[in-house]
């Protein structure tokens, strides 16, 4: 699924880092990718088959 195979590529737009990943909820399987430095954010909800970005980190 080429979808999901950027999920793990993906860099900070701002710093270029690239995004860490942690998985949210374990029933959803929710995945958050996350810039280290808090640019950036972008999380992954395969039941839904949505992204959901912003430009900060919610932790
Ligand atoms: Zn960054």
């Amino acid at each position: 699924m080429k979808l999901f195979q950027s999920l793990f590529s993906e860099r900070c737009p701002k710093c270029k880092k690239v995004l860490n990943t942690s998985k949210s909820n374990a029933l959803q399987a929710t995945t958050v990718k996350f810039c280290t430095e808090l640019h950036y954010q972008k999380e992954f909800h395969p039941g839904l088959e949505l992204f959901v970005e912003s430009d900060h980190v919610s932790q």
